[in-house]
C-alpha cells in the first residue's frame, strides 16, 4: 500500500547507515527529532464534503486525504506536519473513456474543479485543491491500467493512461518490447502524467523524453472528446500533441496513449568514471554528447555529490579502499563519478564503451567497471525512499532542476550552488548542496541540484526556509537563461517564473488555449498559468 506521508510503498524503507548519519551531523548538523501528525488526526482534518452525490465518486476522508498532495516539499510539510489544509470534495476511480466524460459533464453542471490523479509524484504541486473557490473532485486513473493494442509492425503500443510504470513495462515485456521511460519515480507515476508534465527518464539519452514516444493519444475535455491523429509523421498544420504534452490537465484528461516501443535490448550494462574535477568531467560529457555516442545514459556527479554517495552508501570500508585507489590514479578529492549506461546490441555496446573510454581517458579519467555502476542501478528506484528515513531524522530533502546551454552550465551549475548555500545565512543554517548533469543534448544539458538541510522545531519556519532557498535558486535559474523546469513541470510553484521563460505573446497564446478547450475553467484551476 501506498504511504500518506512520505513517498512510496509502505512495506520499503532504506535505512540510513550510522557513518553516513555521523556525516550528516558534521555536514549539516545535528537534526531537531520531530514528531508526525498521527493519520488519524489528518483525517479529523477534512471537512465535510460539498459535492452532490454520483455513483462514481466517493466522500470517504481518507481517500480525500490520500488525493490531497503530491510530493513537493510544501506537501510533505502539510502531510507530516498537519499543516494539511485543502482536500478534494470526492475521489473518483473511472474505468472507461465513458465514465471520464460522465466525470467532466458533472463537473461542468456543479460547477466543480476537477484535477487528474495519475500517480501522485507531482513534486512542484500540481494537485493541491485550491483552498477558496468551488469545491474539487479528484479523478484517479489508476484502474485505467489496460493495454489496448500492441502493432508489432508499427512498434507502438496503447494504453490507458492511468497505467504506472511497472504495470506498463509488465505488459510489454511478456510481449517482447519496451518503452525505456524510467523517471525515479517509474514505481508510482503514471503515463498520463508523464504526458502532461513532459517527464523524462533516466535513460532519455537512449530511449528518449516523453515527448518523441508520444505519438497519438485520446482526451476527454470539457468542449468533447480531442482524438490526435495517428500518423507518423505530419507537416499539415501545427501539431497539437504539442499542447497536451505540459498542459498539466488545463486541457482535459488523457484517457488513451499510443506510444513509440522498441524490442527488448538484447543486453544492457551500467558502469562508472571518474574525471580529476567538475570542470573536465563536463568537458567530456559534452563530447560524448555531441559525438552522439550510443549510450543510454550520461550522468556526471560534482565532487560534492561523488562524496556525498560514497558516505552514503555506508560501506566505510570499501570506500576507504576505492578512495585510494582513485587517489593513486589522480583521481583526488574534486573527482567526480559518471555512471553511464550501454543497451542495444553486444555489438553495439561494445562499439560505444570503446569510443567513451576514448573519450574519457583523453580527459584525464579512469574507467571502473565493477560495482559502481551496477549498484546503481539495483538502487535507483529505491533511492527516494532515503527522503523518508532523513525527513523522520528530521532532515528536509529537496531536488530541483535546469537546463542550459554548453556554454553557461558550469556557470549556472556555480551561481545555483552559490544561492542555495548561502540563501539560509541569516538563519546560520548550513545546507548540503550538490548537483549532477542527467540529461545531455547536443546544445546542452540539465543540472539536476540536490539540497538538504535541517527541519525547523515550527513547521512553517522549515517551510519558511525551504522557500528562501528555492526563491533564490529559481530566480539564478532565470536570471542565467534557463528553464524553470526540465522535466517536473511547473504545477504551482514554479508558475510565478513561466512568464520570465516565456515572452508575453506565448503566455496570451497558451491562456487563449485553455479558455477556448475549458471555458468554464473547471480543469485544474490555478496551476501552470493564471487567466487573467
Ligand atoms: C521520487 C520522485 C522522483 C521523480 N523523478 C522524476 C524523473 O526522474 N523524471 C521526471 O520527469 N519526473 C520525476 N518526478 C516527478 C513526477 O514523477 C513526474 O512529474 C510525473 O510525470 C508525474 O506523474 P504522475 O502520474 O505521478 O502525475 P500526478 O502527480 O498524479 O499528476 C501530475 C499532473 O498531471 C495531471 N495528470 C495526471 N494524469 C493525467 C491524465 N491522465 N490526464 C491529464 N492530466 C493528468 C495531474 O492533474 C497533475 O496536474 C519525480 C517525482 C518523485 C516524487
Amino acid at each position: 500500500m501506498k504511504r500518506i506521508q512520505g513517498w512510496g510503498n509502505i512495506q520499503t524503507d532504506y535505512p540510513l547507515p550510522d557513518p553516513a548519519r555521523a556525516y550528516l551531523e558534521t555536514v549539516v548538523g545535528t537534526p531537531h527529532k520531530l514528531p508526525t501528525i498521527p493519520i488519524a488526526e489528518l483525517i479529523k482534518k477534512v471537512p465535510p464534503s460539498r459535492l452532490p452525490a454520483h455513483p462514481l465518486i466517493t466522500t470517504d476522508p481518507e481517500d480525500r486525504l490520500r488525493h490531497a498532495r503530491g510530493q513537493s516539499l510544501p506537501d510533505w510539510v502539510d502531510m507530516y506536519d498537519g499543516l494539511v489544509d485543502s482536500f478534494p470534495d470526492g475521489v473518483a476511480y473511472p474505468e472507461t473513456d465513458e465514465q471520464v466524460r460522465d466525470l467532466i459533464q458533472y463537473t461542468l453542471k456543479a460547477g466543480v474543479n476537477l484535477i487528474p490523479y495519475g500517480g501522485g509524484s507531482s513534486v512542484v504541486g500540481h494537485l493541491t485543491p485550491l483552498q477558496e473557490g468551488p469545491p474539487s473532485l479528484s479523478v484517479d486513473l489508476g484502474k485505467m491500467n489496460r493495454l489496448l493494442d500492441l502493432n508489432e509492425d508499427n512498434l507502438e503500443a496503447t494504453f490507458q493512461a492511468g497505467v504506472t510504470g511497472p504495470q506498463l513495462e509488465t505488459q510489454l515485456e511478456q510481449r517482447g518490447f519496451i518503452l525505456g521511460h524510467f523517471p525515479q519515480s517509474w514505481e508510482y507515476s503514471s503515463l498520463g502524467g508523464w504526458i502532461v508534465t513532459r517527464s523524462v527518464g533516466q535513460q532519455s539519452y537512449h530511449y528518449g523524453r516523453i515527448e518523441p514516444l508520444f505519438a497519438c493519444g485520446h482526451l476527454e475535455t470539457p468542449s468533447g472528446p480531442l482524438d490526435l491523429p495517428h500518423i507518423p509523421k505530419s507537416a499539415a498544420g501545427p501539431d497539437l500533441r504539442h499542447l497536451v504534452l505540459g498542459s498539466e490537465a488545463r486541457l482535459g484528461i488523457v484517457t488513451q496513449a499510443t506510444m513509440r516501443i522498441r524490442r527488448l535490448p538484447e543486453e544492457e550494462h551500467f558502469y562508472a568514471a571518474f574525471f580529476p574535477n567538475f570542470e573536465i568531467g563536463a568537458t567530456a560529457v559534452r563530447k560524448i554528447a555531441q559525438s552522439e555516442l550510443a549510450l543510454s545514459m550520461v550522468r556526471l556527479s560534482d565532487p560534492m555529490e561523488t562524496e556525498t554517495t560514497f558516505q552514503l552508501s555506508g560501506e566505510e570500508a570499501l570506500v576507504n579502499i576505492a578512495k585510494k585507489g582513485l587517489n593513486l590514479f589522480g583521481q583526488g578529492a574534486e573527482r567526480c563519478m559518471l555512471i553511464y549506461g550501454l543497451t542495444g546490441s553486444r555489438a553495439e555496446n561494445r562499439l560505444a564503451d570503446r569510443q567513451l573510454a576514448h573519450i574519457v581517458r583523453s580527459h584525464q579519467g579512469m574507467m571502473v567497471k565493477f560495482y559502481l555502476g551496477e549498484a546503481w542501478i539495483k538502487k535507483r528506484f529505491l533511492t527516494p525512499y532515503l527522503r523518508n528515513t532523513l525527513w523522520e531524522l528530521g532532515y528536509a530533502l529537496d531536488t530541483l532542476e535546469t537546463a542550459l546551454p554548453w556554454d553557461k552550465l558550469q556557470d549556472g551549475r556555480q551561481a545555483i550552488l552559490h544561492a542555495i548555500s548561502h540563501a539560509l545565512k541569516a538563519e546560520n543554517e548550513p545546507v548540503l548542496v550538490f548537483s549532477h548533469i542527467s540529461h545531455v543534448y547536443t546544445n546542452g544539458g540539465s543540472m539536476y541540484v540536490t539540497y538538504l538541510y535541517r527541519r525547523a522545531e515550527d513547521s512553517q519556519e522549515t517551510l519558511a526556509r525551504w522557500t528562501k532557498m528555492k526563491a533564490a535558486a529559481s530566480q539564478c535559474i532565470t536570471q542565467m537563461g534557463g528553464t524553470i523546469s526540465h522535466q517536473h513541470g511547473v504545477g504551482l510553484d514554479h508558475k510565478p517564473y513561466l512568464h520570465i521563460e516565456k515572452d508575453p505573446t506565448s503566455m496570451h497564446i497558451i491562456r487563449n488555449i485553455i479558455s477556448t478547450v475549458d471555458p468554464d475553467g473547471i480543469m485544474n484551476t490555478g496551476k501552470l498559468i493564471d487567466l487573467d
